[in-house]
């Protein structure tokens, strides 16, 4: 069985069942797998050849052992991952990987979809409830309400900044309905995020089944790391060792996190750009040593990456050997050398990415959105700096689809990004949504009486 432990150190291992049940681990850590896999050369030789469904069982079947089989796994990624992963290749040996033809035109997609099906799964073997809580920059919140939508078993509750998210964005996850509720908060992320920790904590809400489905959540990671294996297997000889580089544009670092664990697992990366906007305590921090959140967050037209302390840099800072507590005190500095050869911080700001869009779609016909371009950005940044990897296959993310950004991209290029199936005719829905203070108590008062 794979077993996972909490970054903090102080509650038993767990399986992927109970990891992906409760979500945080009861000493406020993160789970990670005890035991990283290691992908064989042979199924990097084949992954290339695999289909998208099939390569993610694959990769996630030994995390796995003890709580789905291959069969279920089997059944789940082709239920879940029924969208195309196109890799556009831009400029010579750089591509951009677009992670934005799911349902809600998101890279969101990947984790939250995959997590719907396993905890459907698992709520209907073992015949309990669940509510869960999430918060959203932007695009979390969306992918989870529809990933959710209609599970039996399974309620969920969205925190959202009402003034931090995009109309379309807020439309994708109030028009929904059924067993998805949201709530709108006159504040920032951050703020939403720590209410809904204050509820994992409080032990009157123990009756509710609360889990979490924000990227602290190891099913949201899990996932996350199989498009890395995807686009590297296809684009180069990673059975024969050939290394490739990604840029990640970056918030809470669970994408990025999905990129370290395909690294650790055995698939060769030169490094990994860690692309943020004008929130740079990560750059930082890689920089300096030192790390200091940003409070409060700033607040960036790549809205869904406006984080001031990422909630997965635990875990990078577990896996590289040091210890960072809930509230991002580093206890055991990680090693910071080994960090900076795998990982080259930048951060973007609005006037970098606003210009990357122009410049992308002039020179090379490449239409980014500005979570996208931060990506972008950073990697024409690791190339100036680093121009001996000018040949080397190189993968940005694009993770969100550009028409959720119409208003943006039409003042900056005028064109009007063609809707995907997924985002057309949300305006003619009908919303529903309840304000809610920023207020611990309201929002617990909130829970009791819609959940208990
Ligand atoms: C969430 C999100 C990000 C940041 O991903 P993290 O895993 O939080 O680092 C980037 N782009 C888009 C469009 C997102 O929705």
């Amino acid at each position: 069985m794979t077993r996972y432990y909490s970054t903090n150190r102080s509650v038993p291992e767990v399986d992927l069942a109970e990891a992906l049940l409760t979500g945080q681990a009861g000493d406020r850590g993160l789970f990670l797998p005890r035991t990283l896999p290691r992908m064989s050369r042979e199924l990097l030789a084949r992954a290339r050849a695999l289909s998208y469904p099939e390569l993610a069982a694959a990769v996630l079947e030994p995390y796995a052992v003890g709580t789905f089989t291959r069969a279920a796994l089997d059944e789940i990624c082709a239920d879940a991952y029924d969208y195309p992963v196109p890799l556009e290749r831009v400029d010579g040996p750089r591509h951009v990987m677009r992670l934005d033809q799911g349902p809600t035109a998101s890279f969101k997609d990947f984790a939250a979809r995959f997590m719907g099906r396993a905890l459907g799964r698992l709520t209907r073997e073992r015949g309990r409830e669940l509510l869960i809580l999430t918060a959203t920059s932007g695009d979390t919140g969306s992918a989870i309400a529809h990933a959710f939508l209609g599970v039996p078993g399974i309620r969920a509750v969205v925190l959202f900044p009402v003034h931090e998210v995009s109309d379309r964005q807020r439309r994708q996850m109030t028009t929904l309905g059924g067993n998805i509720a949201t709530l709108a908060l006159d504040s920032k992320f951050d703020d939403c995020q720590a209410l809904v920790k204050q509820a994992f904590a409080d032990p009157d809400l123990a009756g509710l089944n609360l889990t979490s489905a924000n990227s602290i959540n190891i099913g949201r990671l899990l996932p996350q790391s199989v498009y890395y294996i995807h686009a590297a297997a296809r684009l180069a000889d990673v059975a024969g060792g050939e290394k490739v580089v990604f840029s990640v544009p970056s918030g809470n670092f669970g994408d990025l996190m999905g990129g370290l664990l395909a690294l650790r697992t055995g698939l060769p990366v030169e490094r990994f750009i860690v692309a943020t906007n004008a929130n740079d305590e990560v750059p930082r921090f890689l920089e300096t040593g030192r790390y200091e959140k940003i409070v409060p967050s700033r607040k960036c037209i790549s809205n869904a990456m406006n984080v001031g302390h990422p909630s997965n840099l635990a875990r990078v800072v577990d896996l590289y050997g040091g210890h960072m507590d809930e509230l991002g005190r580093i206890s055991e500095p990680p090693d910071l050398g080994a960090l900076r050869r795998d990982l080259f911080g930048v951060s973007v700001g609005d006037e970098e990415t606003r210009a990357t869009i122009v410049e992308a779609h002039r020179r090379h016909g490449t239409l980014l959105e500005p979570h996208g371009a931060v990506g972008w950005a950073g990697l024409a940044r690791f190339l100036e700096r680093h121009p001996e990897h000018a040949e080397t296959t190189a993968i940005s993310l694009e993770t969100a689809h550009p028409a959720k950004f119409p208003e943006e991209i039409q003042a900056l290029i005028q064109v009007d990004p063609p809707l995907p199936p997924s985002l057309q005719g949300l305006e003619a829905r009908s919303e529903s949504y309840e304000p809610l203070e920023t207020d611990y108590p309201a929002f617990k008062e909130y829970l009791l009486k819609h959940y208990r």
